[in-house]
């Protein structure tokens, strides 16, 4: 169902969605964001990042660092370097260490402590972040939508509980990473079985754990080969015990 117009709706929760959603909500108390996301839980890539310790950043990072448009990027770093990454995640509640390798790591070695400081965050700058919420599509409006006594809607955005009417929107759904529902496509149930598979149901995993779940996976898709060799076999001693009788003559 519609609801009146919010200013930002964000769509991803990841950690540059929760991201976008706080910078915005910084703006001001007035501006109202919805953050809506597609799965059930949130975070999920933030919790594997690092081997479950989230490298945050780096101590040197430039351009050539990434892929895409090189002037934008520049300005980018340009806008928020190192310096005031480390300080906007202090602000938050993160301190941050730097390891031999020049990677940056939060002190308490716990990914979860960056998703619980970002979703804390939203949660006092009031953003709504709407889980179970996969959009399916966005329409532009010709400016004659709900306008909730301010300025109109612009955006029509459709997703898995109805329609959202926004003002502006800003999409920040990721990449392909993780076998997770993507921008038209629901995720289907195999897909969040593949991702349960590999990565559990969320939660702090130690490299360790990791590891082991790679080996287990692996044993089992050894298990399923030999079973299938077995059941050729099988299917060949049958048929040869049993050769087809001779064809009927025409
Ligand atoms: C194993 C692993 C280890 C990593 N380690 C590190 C690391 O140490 N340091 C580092 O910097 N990076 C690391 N990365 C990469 C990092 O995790 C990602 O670059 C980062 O999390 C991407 O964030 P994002 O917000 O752009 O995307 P995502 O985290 O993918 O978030 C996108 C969100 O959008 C949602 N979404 C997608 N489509 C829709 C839709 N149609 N409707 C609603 N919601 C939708 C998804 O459910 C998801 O929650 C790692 C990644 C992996 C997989």
């Amino acid at each position: 169902m519609a609801e009146t117009a919010v200013d930002v709706c964000v769509v991803g929760a990841g950690a540059a969605g929760l991201a976008a959603a706080i910078f915005c909500a910084e703006q001001g108390r007035h501006l109202t964001v919805d953050l809506l996301d597609g799965a059930k839980t949130i975070g999920a890539k933030i919790l594997v990042s690092g081997g479950g310790r989230c490298n945050v950043t780096h101590d040197v990072v430039t351009p050539e660092d990434y892929v895409g448009t090189r002037h934008l990027i520049r300005n980018v770093l340009a806008a928020f370097p190192v310096q005031r990454t480390v300080e906007w995640f202090a602000s938050l509640g993160v301190d941050l260490k730097r390891e031999d390798t020049g990677k940056l790591f939060p002190v308490t070695d716990r990914a979860r402590t960056v998703l619980e400081a970002l979703t804390g965050r939203c949660r006092e700058l009031g953003v709504r972040v709407r889980l179970s919420h996969c959009v399916g599509e966005i329409v532009r409006l010709d400016n004659q939508g709900a306008s909730g006594g301010r300025s109109p809607a612009r955006f029509l955005i459709r997703h898995q509980q109805g329609v959202t009417l926004a003002r502006s929107v800003i999409l920040a759904t990721g990449g392909r990473s993780l076998p997770r529902p993507r921008l038209g496509k629901p995720g289907s149930k195999q897909e969040q079985r593949l991702t349960e598979l590999y990565f559990g149901r969320g939660g702090i995993y130690r490299i360790n754990e990791l590891r082991h779940r790679s080996e287990m996976l692996g044993l089992l898709k050894t298990q399923v080969n030999l079973m299938t060799q077995d059941l050729n076999l099988l299917f060949l001693e049958t048929l040869h015990q049993h050769p087809s009788p001779p064809e009927d003559p025409v």
